[in-house]
């Protein structure tokens, strides 16, 4: 609980318009994509950098927690105020400051909608890549916090290889810059890329400096459907290996893909056990050569049907199909518990095999779709949360599901971060060694531990 005397003061900072206490604004700022919920004390609405300084200067006086937040739509859990305390929405600072076409850059507030900023640019003729599925409502501060990727990654890289400098206010409420507006620049550590990622633990990032790309000329997209899951999963090796990286690679397995036929009908035989949405960008005439010589690997590997878009309304059903898995999952149960594993690409097999085994073993239903081109498969076990011996028979499938991914040389999280969910299992893949470094990090930057506490480390 905060003191009328602290909301007071915070009220002094940003002014009473930009205060919320009441419990029904309050439950508005309690939960994201987790569905877990905890109610913040208070949330705060800052204009700028200055009012988010004072704040957090406050909150060391004073010992309360403060959490930042883009649009809530994580996975992990990060922008919930598992301690209480203050929320600080970054909702008012949704500017775009400046596109810059001579140099190929950007500067934006934290909470520009990724997607408005993406159509902004592309009306100038550039590019900005990182897409994460949300991009129609997550933030780019949210992105940065969490290094976003997306679909584009396989080919373009993911959020942090387009960060080029930041402006955060540090828990301690000092504002510094990091990073430069040039391609090159090596003038001490690299803390752009520490803040990267750092999920809203070491800094409140207000200002970002972003890369942009030419827009690419032309794309094309196809759908390759396969009757042999580990047929399609060979496959997204083989195409690269056909020496063509493609601007998207996405795998849907069987389960995934009968969940949207109610939504949007692919018309395809039900018996296909795995679907590749492959889409290639350039020039339009390589692009074309580029999609015939997709075709032809498909089919090689075991693709019984192969179909290219002709034009941007028939790619966009292609679309739809990959788009609607994650919302129509819950036709197979009430929750899921989602992971986002990566492995090696040539490991997908194995890692997929593995997965229905582990799953079938604790009588639990998955659906497997992701981003195949990078490795990055979104694992969803399919639970209701009210069966509590369903629900502990997942937790322990997520453990071994994640040793597993381990052992074939990968990582448990690719781009929605730890938060408060994987916490449990960080120790998994990090040595204890590795994990006091990161620690140590935290305290030098955050001694009194109040920027979104409760996250990363099972105790800071
Ligand atoms: C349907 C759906 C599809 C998705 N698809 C993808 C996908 O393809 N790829 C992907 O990577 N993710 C995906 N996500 C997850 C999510 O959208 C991303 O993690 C996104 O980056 C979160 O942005 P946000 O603005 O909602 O941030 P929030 O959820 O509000 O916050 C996320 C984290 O960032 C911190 N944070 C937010 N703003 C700031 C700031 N200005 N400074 C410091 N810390 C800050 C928060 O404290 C929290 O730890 C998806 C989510 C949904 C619901």
């Amino acid at each position: 609980m905060l003191s009328p005397n602290i909301v007071k003061e915070l009220t002094h900072i940003v002014g009473k318009e930009n205060i919320q206490t009441s419990k029904e604004d309050l439950i508005c700022y309690s939960y994201d994509a987790t569905n877990q919920k905890f109610l913040p004390d208070a949330v705060l609405f800052p204009k700028n950098a200055d009012e988010i300084s004072l704040s957090l200067k406050l909150a060391n006086k004073e010992g309360f927690p403060v959490v930042p937040r883009g649009a809530g739509s994580g996975f992990s859990g990060g922008s919930l105020p598992v301690e209480g305390g203050v929320v600080v929405s970054l909702e008012r600072m949704n500017k775009i400051l400046k596109i810059d076409t001579d140099n190929l850059t950007a500067v934006v507030e934290p909470g520009v909608i990724t997607g408005e900023f993406q159509w902004a640019v592309e009306d100038l003729g550039l590019f900005y890549p990182p897409d994460p599925s949300s991009l129609k409502f997550c933030t780019i501060g949210g992105n940065v916090a969490e290094c976003a990727g997306g679909p584009r990654a396989i080919k373009y890289g993911v959020t942090r290889d387009y960060v080029m400098g930041l402006e955060v206010v540090l828990p301690t409420g000092e504002i510094i810059n990091t990073g430069t507006q040039t391609i090159k620049g090596v003038v001490g550590y690299d803390l752009t890329k520490l803040m990267v990622g750092s999920e809203g633990t070491l800094g409140i990032v207000t200002k970002i400096i972003l890369k942009l790309l030419p827009l690419p000329e032309a794309t094309k997209t196809m759908l390759a459907a396969f009757p042999n899951m580990r047929d399609a999963a060979k496959t997204v090796s083989k195409i690269i290996s056909s020496k063509i990286i493609p601007s998207t690679l996405e795998f849907m397995d069987k389960n995934s893909v009968s969940c949207v036929e109610g939504y949007s009908k692919t018309g395809l035989s039900t018996d296909m056990e795995a679907l590749l949405l492959i889409e290639v960008d350039g020039d339009s005439g390589l692009i074309e050569k580029q999609a015939e010589t997709i075709k032809k690997v498909c089919l090689d590997y075991g693709a019984k049907e192969v179909r290219i878009a002709k034009d941007k309304r028939e790619a966009k059903e292609l679309w739809q199909i990959r788009r609607a898995i994650s919302p129509s999952l819950a036709k197979l149960k009430p929750n899921k518990i989602n992971e986002d594993i990566v492995v090696p690409r040539s490991k997908i097999p194995d890692a997929i095999i593995g997965i229905r085994e582990i799953s079938k073993r604790y009588k639990l239903i998955n659906a497997n779709f992701g981003h195949a081109g990078d490795g990055n498969i979104h694992v969803n076990i399919m639970i209701d949360k009210a069966d509590k011996d369903e629900a502990a028979m997942a937790d322990e499938a997520v453990r071994e599901i994640f040793k597993l991914v381990l052992d074939i040389g990968g990582t448990i999280s690719g781009e929605h971060g730890i938060g408060m969910t994987k916490m449990p299992y960080v120790g998994m893949e990090l040595s204890k060694t590795t994990i006091d470094v990161m620690k140590k990090i935290k305290q030098v930057l955050d001694p009194k531990g109040i920027l979104n506490p409760g996250k990363i480390f099972p105790q800071v």
